[in-house]
């Protein structure tokens, strides 16, 4: 059996992540994972939320209500210490121009210069929801505990990965491979749960 599933996101490598994630761990093919370029289009939804779980939930809903199929959407972001955990849920507008990694990452750097290195902890947080069209929703959370760096360093990855170093590693996230990080991320922690879930509600345990 195949249950189709829409991540809401426009995001490739996100949908590429989760798709091998359940293929690993539900048996390929077991879901039929799409994204928002292969359903009807509908409004972006404002990610309003102040929390990770809320925005996760807007965008969950938002597309099991538009498409009536069961939905997952993620919402992530870096909790910085110091910072009282911000950039947070703002994290992709840190320096007010959405989805400008760049600049995002040099104002958080600049921010913290004067931060020695005892007290630059910090952890990537990602929250993933799935709602049903029968209104059923279903949340989990996975971090990724470590510390930031005073220079970028590695070409891979994104966001904020070149200025973070994960606990017990000595290189960036940038500076890992995909797999590697994929096996420590808090998105690959978040999602292998939420594959748990998707076993229990739509493949009947
Ligand atoms: P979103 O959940 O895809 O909207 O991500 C929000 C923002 O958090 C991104 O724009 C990045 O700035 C940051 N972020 C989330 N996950 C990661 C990651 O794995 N590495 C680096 N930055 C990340």
């Amino acid at each position: 059996m195949s249950v189709q599933l829409l991540l809401a996101t426009r995001n490739s490598k996100k949908l590429g992540e989760l798709q091998r994630i359940l293929d690993a761990a539900l048996g390929a093919g077991s879901v039929k994972l799409l994204g928002l370029s292969d359903v009807p289009p509908y409004d972006d939804v404002p990610e309003t939320g102040l929390t990770f779980v809320d925005n996760a939930l807007l965008k969950a809903r938002a597309g099991a209500a538009h498409t009536g199929l069961p939905t997952v959407a993620d919402d992530s972001g870096l909790a910085v210490d110091v910072l009282n955990g911000m950039p947070g849920v703002f994290s992709a507008r840190w320096s007010g121009r959405h989805g400008d990694d760049v600049a995002n990452l040099e104002l958080l750097l600049a921010q913290i210069s004067d931060v020695d290195d005892a007290h630059r902890g910090a952890r990537f947080v990602c929250a993933a929801a799935l709602v049903l069209p029968d209104g059923r929703e279903f949340t989990v959370t996975g971090e990724m505990v470590g510390h930031l760096v005073r220079e970028p360093r590695g070409t891979g990855g994104f966001g904020y990965d070149p200025i973070f170093v994960a606990e017990g590693r000595t290189v960036t996230n940038a500076e890992l491979s995909p797999e590697e990080k994929d096996a420590i991320s808090h998105r690959g922690k978040a999602f292998r749960a939420l594959a748990e879930i998707i076993r229990e509600q739509l493949l009947g345990g």
